[in-house]
């Protein structure tokens, strides 16, 4: 990248409902394109009994991307003009990503009308780097991995709950107990997991 591409701002971006400031850094123009995970988007990849991206995540619309792994790292933040916030979970093929010299985002849709209604577009995307990043863990349940922004202790029918919330600021519980101590402990243990900078943890 030439150095004079690279710009440092700092915006109010509204994500989720929310705004945030937020550290952004301009990457210039991407072309833009959108995907579902039917046959006529992804091949034989939509034969999965259980649909998954490149990082093992559930596709979600609202939050996944594909993009190149080479100058993105999965799990990377992106806002992308006119769409928003996304997360990089999914890669395109190889000669996808070389057709556009690497300046390609597949943004993932539910249908493939939506993908189809989205099209192919030239928008500008930059990198975000903020606080809530740096506490981001995927959490690997059973089969399904999570990425979570945080994750908070309820009680709720005298009972213990774990829940976290997910980059699109949805919450779900992942785990119960009637004792607070396995509660606590769990989340210890996921606080453990981020401070030593593990990308994933696994609750049984
Ligand atoms: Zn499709």
């Amino acid at each position: 990248m030439n150095s004079f591409a690279i710009i440092i701002l700092v915006l109010n971006l509204t994500l989720g409902g929310e705004v945030s400031t937020a550290f952004v850094e301009s990457l210039g123009n991407y072309t833009v394109t959108a995907y579902c995970s039917c046959e006529v988007c992804c091949g034989k990849w939509s034969h999965q009994k259980v649909q998954r991206t490149a990082s093992g995540t559930v596709p979600t619309q609202g939050i996944t991307i594909a993009t190149s792994w080479d100058e993105f790292e999965s799990g990377e933040n992106l806002y992308i003009e006119s769409i928003g916030k996304r997360f990089v979970e999914d890669k395109p093929s190889q000669h996808i990503i070389n057709k556009y010299d690497g300046k390609i985002i597949d943004v993932y849709f539910d249908s493939h009308q939506e993908a189809l209604k989205h099209g192919k577009q030239t928008l500008k995307v930059y990198k975000i780097q903020n606080e809530k990043e740096n506490n981001m863990i995927s959490i690997i349940k059973g089969e399904s991995t999570f990425t979570a922004m945080e994750h908070n202790i309820h009680q709720q029918d005298g009972k213990y709950q774990l829940w976290i919330t997910r980059p699109n600021g949805k919450s779900f519980k992942v785990s119960e107990d009637d004792k607070v101590e396995k509660i606590q402990e769990l989340k210890s243990a996921i606080d453990y997991a981020i401070e030593k900078g593990e990308a994933a943890f696994r609750i049984d």
